[in-house]
């Protein structure tokens, strides 16, 4: 299958144009730049064998099966639309869209063109993260009780463009971080979060978007929910906590794009530690939708998780401006 990259972005470069490439059979033939320039030298880069400023070259291409979407936030829902409905597979970046609304409209256009809309949340198709889910799942720690998100991180100083100071482009950690953590908790516990409450801040990088959240969710199960986004914690460390009744994981260092981090169990009969896959999260992403592409089973993180990410960061922003206890809305997915 040839793909179009929509964006000369730095996660295809990082990532993305790799794990394509690791499918067999597949190819990137083009990718779309605003900047000619800037395009060229990305396709020369990544021995690409065009680029191209117009949409047009991409989606109206019949050659052309799938795109990957990793263009600033606002310019997702008319890409992936005009991808659609020329009939080609879409792999988008989170957060899907700038509104929950617009997310909806895009699952919707893929369900009636019968097109693999996915969502590249990397997270739940990391070893590390398949791991805690499958503890949880079989009961080796007992009925849950809360988990604990620890995502704050320094931002580093080649992303801090428009994700420090554009709120027009999606700028801002709650559309950058949270629809992570929300994707996987949900991808943990099977379950929706209800609702939140939140407070945000600007710590030294935002300007005019905030660099900093917490948040409590509850979920119907009433597991609760306690995460903490940042862009401004150099030695802090990423991490995750489930707490059970039997027992507690604690994961460290694993809400990141490599097969890294630590993972401890502790229950009655002591501390114990995981082990865990080390593949490629990408790759393991890229390797579904092509699956689904096939007609072989589902994306890891469908258009759908993409709405329900984003209703919960949608929530947590609303919640955090407003002072209020926000119900997260879904958008009737
Ligand atoms: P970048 O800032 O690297 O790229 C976004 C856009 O910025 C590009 O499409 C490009 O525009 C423009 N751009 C890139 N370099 C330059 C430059 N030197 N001068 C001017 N403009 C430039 O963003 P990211 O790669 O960090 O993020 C892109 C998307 O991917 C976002 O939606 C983000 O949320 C998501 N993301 C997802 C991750 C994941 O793990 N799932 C991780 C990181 C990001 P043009 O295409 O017009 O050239």
């Amino acid at each position: 299958m040839k793909w179009g990259l929509i964006g000369a972005s730095t996660i295809a470069s990082q990532h993305m144009i790799g794990a394509i490439r690791a499918l067999d059979g597949h190819q990137i033939a083009s990718v779309l730049s605003t900047s000619a320039e800037r395009g060229a030298a990305y396709a020369a880069r990544h021995d690409i064998p065009a680029s191209t400023t117009r949409l047009e070259d991409i989606v109206g291409d019949p050659a052309i099966g799938a795109v990957y979407i990793s263009t600033t936030n606002e310019k997702h829902l008319p890409q992936a639309m005009a991808a659609i409905r020329a009939g080609q597979h879409v792999m988008c970046e989170k957060p899907l869209a700038m509104s929950v609304a617009d997310a909806v409209l895009m699952v919707r256009e893929a369900r009636a063109a019968g097109v693999v809309l996915a969502t590249n949340h990397h997270l739940r198709n990391a070893g590390s993260h398949l791991a805690i889910r499958e503890l949880i799942t079989s009961g080796r720690i007992g009925d849950i009780l809360s988990i604990r998100v620890f995502h704050a991180v320094m931002l580093p100083e080649n992303l801090r463009g428009w994700r420090i100071d554009n709120a027009a482009a999606g700028g801002g950690v709650i559309p950058d971080i949270v629809v992570h953590d929300a994707d996987t908790v949900r991808f943990y516990l099977g379950e929706d979060p209800g609702e939140v409450v939140a407070q945000e801040a600007s710590s030294g990088l935002g300007q005019g978007v905030e660099d900093s959240v917490m948040s409590v969710w509850t979920m119907p199960s009433g597991v609760m929910v306690q995460t903490h986004e940042s862009f401004t914690h150099r030695f802090a460390g990423t991490g995750i906590e489930v707490h059970g009744r039997e027992g507690s994981i604690i994961a460290r260092n694993v809400m990141t794009q490599r097969p890294v981090g630590d993972i401890r169990i502790c229950t009655k009969d002591g501390e114990q530690t995981v082990p865990y896959s080390g593949h490629n999260l990408y790759v393991r992403a890229m390797e579904r939708f092509a699956g689904a592409v096939r007609g072989k089973g589902r994306p890891s993180a469908t258009g759908t998780d993409g709405v329900k990410s984003l209703a919960v960061a949608a929530a947590v922003k609303e919640a955090a401006v407003t002072g209020h206890r926000i119900a997260v809305d879904y958008g009737g997915v």
